[in-house]
């Protein structure tokens, strides 16, 4: 596999590679595993490649991806490989690109996303803070306050669409790019497939250094 650089232009011979070495990538930092998680990016025609679901995503390759349209989901292509099922993250990928002019999203089952919208304890959003790291998401420097929408799970993924929905129209959440899903896991988009990479290793970051900090300080509380 040719290495694909952020200097040259994505084509629709690239971007599902470079889609499928992202996956492998969040595999291994288990953002992705057991099956769950997802991504998409842009075509050139402006649909979307879309990762199957139910596979194990390490090992979803090129010639796997589906093209939907970001308008109502349908397949406007089939993967070359038979037997697969477009991933069930079609109709909340779709609103995000919408929504947001969003070109690539992913969606993370990562235990750290989880753990800091238990950190919400509730409320509809987490704030993010003190933290270099701010710099890595569009538009912010480290002396921002963060604020990330917090849903409520469904028992189906395409069920969030009303909740996620609510919280991107939520003008409190323009500055964000990213949702976090209690109990589940996060959206988190970008203006293109290398931005959405950016802004998912820079929000796992920053969830897990919340959560840390978080854990450290009430400790001290106890003592
Ligand atoms: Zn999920």
């Amino acid at each position: 596999m040719t290495l694909i650089h952020p200097d040259q232009p994505l084509t629709d011979a690239s971007t599902p590679e470079l889609l499928s070495s992202l996956l492998r990538d969040w595999h291994a930092r288990a953002w992705v595993s057991g099956t769950g998680g997802g991504i998409c990016g842009p075509t050139e025609d402006g649909n979307l490649f879309l990762a199957p679901t139910g596979v194990h995503k390490e090992l979803v390759r090129p010639e796997d991806f589906f093209v939907v349209s970001p308008l109502d989901g349908h397949v406007v292509r089939q993967p070359a490989t038979s037997g697969l099922r477009p991933s069930e993250c079609n109709t909340i990928f779709g609103l995000i690109v919408r929504e947001r002019g969003a070109r690539s999203v992913a969606h993370s089952h990562a235990l750290a996303a989880v753990l800091a919208a238990d950190l919400a304890d509730g409320a509809d959003h987490l704030e993010i803070a003190g933290l270099e790291m701010l710099k890595g998401i569009r538009g912010l420097t480290n002396l921002d306050v963060h604020r990330v929408p917090v849903v409520d799970n469904t028992p189906r993924e395409p069920e969030l669409v009303a909740g996620l929905a609510r919280a991107l129209g939520d003008p409190r959440n323009a500055g964000a790019f990213a949702v976090l899903v209690r109990d589940h896991g996060a959206y988190i988009w970008g203006d293109d497939v290398w931005e959405a990479k950016r802004h998912v290793e820079v929000y796992h970051f920053l969830f897990e250094a919340t959560v840390a900090r978080h854990a450290r300080r009430s400790k001290e509380g106890q003592r």
